[in-house]
């Protein structure tokens, strides 16, 4: 086989924000050691063994990665462990695409296209919810966001509408824009004005949540379009703009208020899934919830056996199972062990 470049996988036909990528590097000279002399493999048996193996998506995608693997941001890294570079390290690339409506048919076409030799590809699912699938988007999102930088702000809105609305041309309606804000005359969606977007109060409410998310562990309070706020800054906002009161949220106290806040974007990870083309926000919230609940409850009855189904609240909204699917490129590495292993045996 020719030697292989980092061939970037066609990812366009996938709604913004549906697919994370995580690289890993893995160091061979530490997992040629951990072979050999941990589990004393011949190095003829460690070769193949290691050639079979794939990480598990953890240790493909948890942000503290153990020996033999790292991440490194730099251009030349070295291994943290033994300090070799370039020639001894390989990387995996992990797609992790979101299972579901607006995904299915293009993760389809993809697998298709890829080359089934040797696990090139490795494809693997794993169960989830809603709100773990919103927590880390929310956490790529911050990590691809320069917090220092005041125009991460209008970046954090359009990460947010492009995840809400992924069929809008969002590049066009963020071209040469300046600046985020309120519409007092739209009741729904967006509307571009010179160089500034304003979005209707739901919209804007809900922007100005996403970016108190991400900042709110980097600065005190959280940074929003409207300046530094405490959470009971943000929640009185909310709470003056309708936005509360259009979720049907009445508790007074602010914990109790921002749990529902978060539940509500969580279990509305799917937006364009709900999306009605007609019909006030409003409509669709209520759509939603009973979708959810619906969902929830066969889901309940069908796997639980042990647990007795809880009785259902009408207060509480609750997240939808997600199925997340995890692609492996093992190309790099592929090339890399057979390279590393000529130096080894000869
Ligand atoms: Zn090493």
């Amino acid at each position: 086989m020719a030697t292989v470049k980092k061939r970037e996988l066609d990812l366009k036909d996938f709604p913004a924000g549906t697919v994370t990528e995580y690289t890993t590097l893995v160091c061979l000279a530490c997992i040629f050691d951990i072979f050999t002399k941990q589990l004393n493999l011949a190095p003829r048996t460690a070769f193949s063994e290691i050639k079979r193996h794939t990480p598990t998506i953890e240790e493909l995608t948890s942000r503290g990665a153990m020996r033999p693997y790292f991440d490194s941001d730099e251009k030349h890294p070295h291994c943290p462990y033994c300090g070799k570079a370039k020639r001894w390290l390989a990387r995996f690339d992990t797609y992790c695409i979101e299972g579901g409506k607006t995904t299915d048919a293009a993760r389809r076409a993809l697998l298709r296209k890829l080359p089934k030799a040797e696990d090139q590809f490795v494809a693997q699912e794993k169960k989830s919810d809603s709100g773990a699938v919103f927590f880390e988007w929310l956490d790529t999102l911050g990590r691809s966001l320069d917090l220092n930088d005041e125009t991460w702000l209008i970046d954090a809105s359009r990460m947010y509408l492009e995840r809400r609305e992924p069929k809008t041309n969002w590049d066009e309606v963020f071209d040469g824009l300046r600046a985020v804000r309120r519409s007092s005359r739209l009741a729904e969606g967006w509307e571009r004005d010179g160089t500034r977007l304003f979005l209707a109060p739901s919209l804007y409410s809900e922007a100005l949540l996403i970016q108190y998310l991400v900042s709110r562990s980097h600065a005190h309070g959280g940074l929003t379009l409207e300046g530094r706020l405490t959470l009971m800054e943000l929640i009185r906002r909310l709470r003056y703009s309708g936005y509360l009161e259009h979720l049907g949220i009445s508790e007074r106290d602010p914990s109790e208020v921002f749990e529902k806040l978060v539940n509500h974007l969580a279990a509305t990870h799917e937006w364009s899934r709900v999306r009605t083309g007609s019909g006030s926000d409003r409509l669709i919230v209520a759509e939603k919830k009973s979708k959810t609940k619906k969902v929830t409850k066969k889901k309940t009855a069908k796997k639980s056996t042990k647990k007795k189904p809880a009785p259902p609240e009408p207060e509480v909204i609750v997240t939808e199972p997600v199925k997340l699917h995890y692609l492996i490129d093992r190309r790099d590495f592929l090339e890399k062990v057979k390279s590393v292993y000529g130096s080894y045996s000869s």
